[in-house]
């Protein structure tokens, strides 16, 4: 079954169950500010669930498209390093307002996995909020799932919230355990390769305030999201998602450009070379990925926020292309790759392909022009500190590698990962706390000049209250 087939059949399932097929909304969520991106695809309905707005359905189902590099979801350090947490994925769900709840919830996501998809019964495992004897029932009763395969979990696996606020509850999940212990209930939620989580069915019944409490919706609702590309990963028996035609495309193209070749029978963890290049090309395929919809949805790289993490990833997929012997500009390339495989779920990335290519290409070559001397300097760095034994980069170094040659320090950080060391963390945010400090005395120093020489009180009071310092950092650090 093809990647396209398997997308199609979940709509087509939940069209059959009276759900209207919606539009994804844009990875970029114009109009939250609690968001950087678009993580889950409950967001676009957060205002129903909220009371605050309505739709003229009660039931509908999509795919939509997911960035997870920051806040409360943020994946980023897994990528690369294992097979199943993408930067950028689509969510397949189905959503009920005030309409149906657990009972049908469960039944009907069981029905999907087991019916239509015909999954193995005896490796799929639920799981429910420790307090959900509900949902622990429905499960009993509605399914024929192995009683023994429905655990008890706490908040940190069993209760969801987009963010720090807004819509929430307990949630039940469905787990497959493709190890070769059928009942290895500790590889459920514990990170394992073996037993990965594909659908998680979230309860919505309270909406979390500044302050952290909770209160009761005016109405309860159901809120799904399966990872496609986890899906098609067992749907196509592949025991890695960039195994499955939804990456391989990618990652061919990848190969061809890098002349190198991608070994799918090696562990993610494979210190080889091979393993070592494997970990590049997934990296590459996943951020282009994240870059060409984050661009195509309005985003573009920059010094803040939204703008520094889309420039985080370009840097990281650019140095990553070093690793692979990639010098010259070539991530816009794959923009092609990309937009021929998915433009017809997601017309937009093809509109603006053009767009999309030149600001990446512009990207590439600014960081172009730093990169190679960066990783000379960090390979200096580390030969010192080699030789006198240490394993600390300082505070100081990765502070020059941020400043004069754009290492987000992210990058740093992976980077002295891959070489057994790390970073003085703490000192590098000393000394990013004391350039944003000059920074602000300058701009203060320089709004009293311009003050000075204007006599019109309502335009200084204007440039007053907008001094524009640098905030990317914070942005990164508080999230
Ligand atoms: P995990 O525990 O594996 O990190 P999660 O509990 O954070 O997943 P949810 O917030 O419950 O994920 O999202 C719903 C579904 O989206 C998950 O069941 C999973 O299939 C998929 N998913 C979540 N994060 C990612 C990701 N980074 N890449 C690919 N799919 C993901
Ligand atoms: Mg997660
Ligand atoms: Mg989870
Ligand atoms: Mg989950």
């Amino acid at each position: 079954m093809t990647s396209n087939e398997i997308r199609q059949q979940f709509l087509d399932f939940f069209k059959g169950k009276d759900h209207r097929i919606v539009p994804s909304a844009p990875v970029v969520p114009h109009g939250d500010p609690t968001l950087l991106f678009t993580n889950a695809g409950m967001n676009q309905f957060k205002d129903v669930f909220l009371g605050t707005g309505s739709r003229d359905y009660k039931r509908a189902a999509d795919t939509q498209k997911c960035i997870r590099v920051s806040g409360k979801h943020n994946d980023l350090e897994e990528v690369g390093y294992d097979t199943y947490h993408h930067t950028f994925f689509e969510m397949l769900g189905n959503w009920s307002f005030g309409d149906y709840y657990k009972k049908e919830a469960i039944a009907w996501a069981w029905e999907l996995l087991t019916e239509v998809w015909n999954l193995p019964k005896e490796r799929l495992w639920a799981t429910v909020y420790r307090t959900d004897d509900e949902a622990f029932n429905f499960w009993k009763k509605e399914t024929d799932i192995n009683p023994n395969h429905i655990l008890r979990f706490d908040e940190k696996d069993n209760f969801w919230e987009m963010g720090e606020t807004g819509p929430c509850g307990p949630c039940s999940e469905i787990h497959i355990n493709l190890s070769d212990d059928l009942e290895a209930a500790h590889l459920v939620n514990a990170g394992s390769p073996l037993c990965i989580e594909i659908w998680n069915l979230v309860f919505i019944q309270y909406n979390r305030d500044e302050n952290g409490q909770l209160h009761e919706l005016p109405a309860k609702h159901v809120d799904t999201g399966m990872g496609f590309e986890r899906i098609c990963a067992v749907l196509q028996n592949k025991k890695s998602n960039y195994d499955t035609d939804v990456f391989t495309p990618i990652i061919n193209a990848i190969e061809k450009l890098s002349k190198r070749n991608y070994n799918n029978q090696l562990l993610p963890n494979d210190n080889s070379i091979d393993g070592k290049n494997n970990v590049s090309m997934r990296v590459i395929a996943d951020h282009i990925r994240t870059l060409t919809f984050a661009i195509g949805d309005g985003a573009t790289p920059g010094n803040e926020g939204r703008g520094y993490v889309l420039r985080r990833l370009l840097r990281r997929a650019s140095r990553y292309g070093r690793k692979l012997d990639l010098k010259e500009p070539f991530l816009y390339k794959l923009v092609d790759v990309v937009v021929k495989n998915f433009s017809h779920v997601f017309p937009e990335i093809k509109t603006n392909q053009s767009q999309i290519e030149k600001i990446i290409k512009a990207e590439e070559e600014s960081f172009n022009a730093t990169l190679d001397r960066g990783i000379e300097l960090f390979d200096s760095l580390t030969k010192k500190l080699n030789a006198k034994n240490e394993k600390v980069i300082s505070g100081e170094d990765v502070f020059k590698l941020y400043d004069t040659y754009g290492f987000p320090v992210d990058l740093t950080a992976v980077m002295a990962r891959e070489n057994g060391f790390t970073i003085d963390e703490n000192r590098f945010n000393e000394l990013m706390n004391e350039q944003k400090d000059r920074a602000r005395k300058s701009t203060k120093e320089k709004i009293g000049k311009v003050a000075a020489s204007i006599s019109n009180l309502d335009d200084f009071n204007l440039i007053n209250n907008s001094p524009t310092i640098f905030t990317g950092y914070d942005e990164l650090t508080t999230k």
